[in-house]
Formats: structure tokens, C-alpha cells, sequence
């Protein structure tokens, strides 16, 4: 199923993130928790590419089993940053093969070393590139990441709406955001981007925080904000792991309610491999989803 057919409702959803094993080693134990939270019956759940990579085969084969043998949509990830137009080629024509139709389209994160390097060489710069290809080359459903906080390596907010614009009109369907912990962060970025001319469907990435070592991650990694209200649970509970998972799953879901209340419908979890997570926030709100 195209996710575009699924947005064109409207209603309430959620969604879940998987990302595939490093090695070999550890398959087992993500495709027991990918089919725990796919029996969750999710909107759909996305399976993300590794660093460089690294985990190409799994993230087709897990999304491939997802859909096929569970009946849940799946759009599976692909990045170009670090690869040559062969390559990227080659995971097209496997995606295609494998029946996937829909693509989380991304550059990638750049290596220390990359940062500053002369790009004049590389087969792909930005994003706008690989949508661009995917969409000369079959009629996938393509998505696109956006940056409620603007994109780390940016010069300011202006600029990046005006390149996320680019890539939203060489044929991305939706987007999806960067995890955030205060609404209102999302809230003005969709009001900017709303009158920047960029229409279609965002999707909401919520990050619920299950140990207090995730929060420094996310800053580090994301440069997100960190609302004092999070910072003061992470420091009062952040040395009681049950007591750490449960707070940040109570934040998560306070954060998804409003988000619900305020037209936000499509909710993407980022669930980390822990079903049990994705469970009770997808339960805390069985109500609401049945609107
Ligand atoms: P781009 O859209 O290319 O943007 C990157 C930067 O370049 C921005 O600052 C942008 O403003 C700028 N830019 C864009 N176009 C131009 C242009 N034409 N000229 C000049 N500047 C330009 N990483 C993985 O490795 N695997 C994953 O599975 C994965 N999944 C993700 C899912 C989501 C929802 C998100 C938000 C991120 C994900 N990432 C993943 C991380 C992502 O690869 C990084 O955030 C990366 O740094 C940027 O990727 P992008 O696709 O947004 O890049």
C-alpha cells in the first residue's frame, strides 16, 4: 500500500520506527521485536538504512517480511551520501524487485571526516538528489526528512525550508520530522512551512525517552531542546531505570495527545526495538485512534 492512500484519510495514526541489526549476530532479537510491533497493527512502520550502508540487506528483509508477512506497510529507508550512483542504483532495482513502495529518501549523516571535505566528487550531495532518481526511476511513494529545529549543519531556518521546498517538489509525497520535545517547536514550523508553499503530509517523529543517556544523545546528535520539564524527570528518575522508562513514556504520550488535539493526526514513534514501548503509548490512546 502507497503511505499516500493512508494519509489521503486524515485520521488519527501512529506509526513505528525499526532499525535493522549492526551484525548478523543480533537479527534474531530485532525480527522478534519488529513482529511484536507489528501484531500492534500499526499505520505503518518504517525500517531504517544503517550509517553508510552497512545493513542494506537487512533493511529490505525486514521491511519485505513486515508487509508480506503481516500485512503492515512498510517504507523502507535509503540513503546516498556515502554511495556511488551504481549502488544506489543497484538498492533501487532491489527495492523495486522486492515489491517495497515506499521510500524514506535521505542523504545520510556526514563522517567527521566528510564535514568541511571538497564535495565537488561525490555522486550525491543532498537528499533532493536520491528523490529526484527514485522518482525517474519508478513510481514509488517517497517521503523526506525535515528539521522542526532547522538541520544542524544549516545557516539558519529560512534556508533550510527553502531547500526542503526543493525536495518536497522534486516529488516527495510526506515528510517526516526530526524527533522534538516541546510542541510548539512544531507547531511554528508548520505554520513557516505552510506559508513557504510546502503542502503536503507531516508526519510527526516522537522520541520517547527511556533512559536519561538518550537525552545527552539526542542533543548531541539532533541539537534538540531540551524542555526543563524533561531535563527534571531525567534528574529525578534518572538513576531508577523502571522508574526513568515509565516518566519518559508518560512525557511521550502527553506530547502525542496534545499533538492530536491540535490536528496533528500522523504520529511516528521512534520506538527504538522495544515493543513494550510502542504498546503502551499506541494503547494510551486506543480511543483516540479509533476517530
Ligand atoms: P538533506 O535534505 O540533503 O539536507 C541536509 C542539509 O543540506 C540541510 O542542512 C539542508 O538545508 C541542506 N541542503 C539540502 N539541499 C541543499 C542544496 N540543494 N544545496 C545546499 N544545501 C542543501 N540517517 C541514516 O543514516 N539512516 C536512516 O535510516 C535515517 N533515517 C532518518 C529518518 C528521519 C525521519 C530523519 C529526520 C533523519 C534520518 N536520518 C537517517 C538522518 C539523516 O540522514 C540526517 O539527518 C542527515 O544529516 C540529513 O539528511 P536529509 O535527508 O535531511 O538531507
Amino acid at each position: 500500500m502507497k503511505l499516500s492512500d493512508h494519509f489521503a484519510k486524515n485520521q488519527p495514526s501512529m506509526s513505528f520506527e525499526v532499525f535493522p541489526p549492526k551484525t548478523d549476530s543480533s537479527i534474531e532479537t530485532v525480527t522478534h521485536a519488529t513482529e511484536a510491533m507489528a501484531l500492534l497493527h500499526p499505520a505503518f512502520m518504517s525500517v531504517t538504512y544503517g550509517a553508510g550502508g552497512g545493513t542494506s540487506k537487512y533493511t529490505l528483509d525486514i521491511a519485505r517480511h513486515i508487509e508480506q508477512d503481516y500485512g503492515v506497510p512498510t517504507i523502507a529507508h535509503l540513503t546516498c551520501v556515502s554511495s556511488t550512483h551504481e549502488t544506489v542504483r543497484q538498492r533501487i532495482q532491489e527495492l523495486k524487485d522486492a515489491g517495497i513502495e515506499n521510500v524514506m529518501a535521505l542523504r545520510g549523516d556526514l563522517t567527521p571526516e566528510q564535514i568541511g571535505a571538497d564535495r565537488s566528487d561525490w555522486h550525491y550531495r543532498h537528499a533532493v538528489e536520491l528523490v529526484r532518481e527514485l522518482k525517474a526511476s519508478s513510481d514509488f511513494c517517497i517521503g523526506g526528512a525535515c528539521y522542526p529545529e532547522c538541520h544542524p549543519e544549516s545557516r539558519n531556518q529560512e534556508e533550510d525550508i527553502l531547500f526542503l521546498k526543493e525536495k518536497v517538489d522534486a516529488g516527495c509525497s510526506f515528510l517526516t520530522t526530526q524527533m522534538f520535545f516541546d510542541n510548539q517547536l512544531l507547531y511554528n514550523f508548520l505554520y513557516k512551512i505552510r506559508e513557504a508553499g510546502i503542502t503536503v503530509p507531516v508526519v510527526a517523529g516522537i522520541m520517547p525517552i527511556t533512559n536519561a543517556k538518550q537525552i545527552y544523545r539526542a542533543i548531541k546528535l539532533s541539537g534538540s531542546f531540551i524542555p526543563q520539564r524533561l531535563k527534571t524527570l531525567a534528574d529525578k528518575f534518572g538513576n531508577d531505570p523502571f522508574a526513568m522508562k515509565q516518566a519518559g513514556i508518560a512525557y511521550a504520550i502527553e506530547q502525542i495527545v496534545d499533538l492530536y488535539a491540535n490536528g496533528v493526526n500522523n504520529i511516528h514513534v521512534y520506538s527504538m526495538n522495544k515493543p513494550e514501548v510502542a504498546q503502551q503509548i499506541q494503547s494510551s490512546v486506543s480511543e483516540i485512534l479509533k476517530k
